[in-house]
């Protein structure tokens, strides 16, 4: 009954999924305060108090029509407020015509990718990356290609250079990243579409920059996320509530394209039309409401920033070498020896990480701190004696 494409990714190891299955092994043999899951990128900050707020108000204001369909591109005041808090973020004035709400930026990239794809187009994206860009490549005839970072995971255009054919339709980048923790700076972003006219002009046709930032607003150090539309019309942001508001569940998100880029309006078309036939439909209508009552809300970065601080600590005593993120809440820092063999040394100290390899990178592994900080002072030692093991 499967088809082959299925059997192929039922077959294929998810070790995200592994390491789930591992750790709830581990909980119940030990008792769940005891391990020190640091394998799923799943918010446990708390959503900002707005978010009860508007949920109430939400509940007095629209009794009547709360539940219902709407226009497949969003209620028109959730796209105006995107369209707000976009214009400000890009530096750039977006109108809400340029906006479609989507199910998370999991929904808008199937979206993007639905409406552009042919069979065989190739969508080019740095390594490591986030698991799930293959498969929404994929799913609609996409050949996904993945380049190389440098050292520091910072973009390397000599690999998207050398990458690009007449083939390529698109260039995904994820700033800042799941799993590095990196950002990309203004420079690199100005080089990148620098590289992109040039290749656009050479290939004969415009390539799409999308710039999927889900953790845009998740910096650390006083940092910003440089914006992209200042610097290449044929280009479209994606992201979501997810992280930003610790809200994954209720998947809202939405999409919003350069107001200058090429085929605007028929783009756009595509993108609606898309968001309605992939089953979607619409994006949950609640969620839609939130989200234009708390576009401008934050979960507090604070806690996330300390945590980062606290695991650079330990993984700096333990002896492993890493890249201090800038953003998110991933540290991906290098193994000592395999990642997998790495991961089940840390098994048996009860840390749960997820092998590089997963992501794209090899000798690595991800930690993601979603977690109290209890655990991840309760995880140093671990993360020394599993070191120590891996280097005798
Ligand atoms: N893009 C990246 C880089 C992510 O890390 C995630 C979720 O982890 C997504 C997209 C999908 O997020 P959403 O819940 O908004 O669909």
């Amino acid at each position: 009954m499967l088809s082959n494409q299925i059997k192929e990714y039922l077959a294929g190891a998810s070790w995200i999924r592994k390491m789930f299955e591992e750790g709830a092994k581990l909980k119940a043999k030990f008792g769940p305060e005891r391990v020190c899951d640091f394998s799923l990128g799943n918010p446990d900050v708390p959503p900002p108090p707005a978010v009860n707020k508007a949920l109430e108000e939400i509940i007095e204001e629209d009794a009547p029509s709360l539940h219902a369909y709407m226009p497949n591109a969003g209620f028109p005041f959730a796209r105006e407020a995107m369209a707000i808090k976009v214009s400000k973020e890009q530096r750039y004035a977006v109108p809400m015509e340029c906006v479609v709400m989507t199910c998370g930026a999991a929904g808008a990239l199937n979206v993007i990718f639905k409406a552009i794809l042919d069979l065989g187009d190739e969508v080019i994206f740095p390594s490591p990356f986030f698991v799930e860009y293959k498969f929404y490549i994929e799913n609609h005839g996409g050949v996904p290609k993945t380049i190389s970072t440098k050292p520091d995971f910072s973009l390397d255009l000599a690999q998207i250079e050398e990458a690009i054919t007449p083939k390529t339709k698109a260039i995904l980048i994820n700033s800042p990243n799941n799993p590095t923790g990196q950002l990309y700076e203004l420079d690199e972003i100005k080089g990148l579409a620098d590289l992109l006219k040039k290749k656009s002009s050479e290939i004969g046709h415009p390539i799409l920059l999308i710039s999927d930032e889900p953790y845009r607003h998740i910096v650390f150090d006083g940092r910003e996320t440089p914006p992209i539309f200042p610097y290449y019309d044929q280009s479209l942001v994606v992201s979501s509530f997810s992280k930003e508001l610790s809200l994954p569940g209720e998947r809202i998100g939405f999409l919003a394209l350069h107001p200058e880029a090429q085929n605007r309006d028929e783009l756009m078309g595509a993108f609606i039309l898309a968001n309605r036939i992939l089953g979607f439909v619409n994006a949950p209508a609640m969620a839609q409401r939130l989200a234009a009552k708390c576009a401008e809300e934050v979960v507090d970065i604070a806690i996330y920033e300390r945590r980062r601080d606290l695991f650079c600590e330990v993984l700096e005593e333990a002896g492993l070498e890493f890249v201090k993120p800038k953003g998110t809440f991933y540290v991906f820092p290098k193994t000592p020896i395999d990642d997998v063999e790495f991961c089940k040394l840390l098994q048996e100290e009860l840390i749960l990480a997820v092998p590089g390899r997963g992501f794209g990178g090899p000798g690595h592994i991800r930690l993601a701190f979603c977690i109290d900080e209890v655990y991840i002072e309760r995880a140093r030692e671990g993360f020394k004696r599993a070191v120590a093991r891996a280097r005798e």
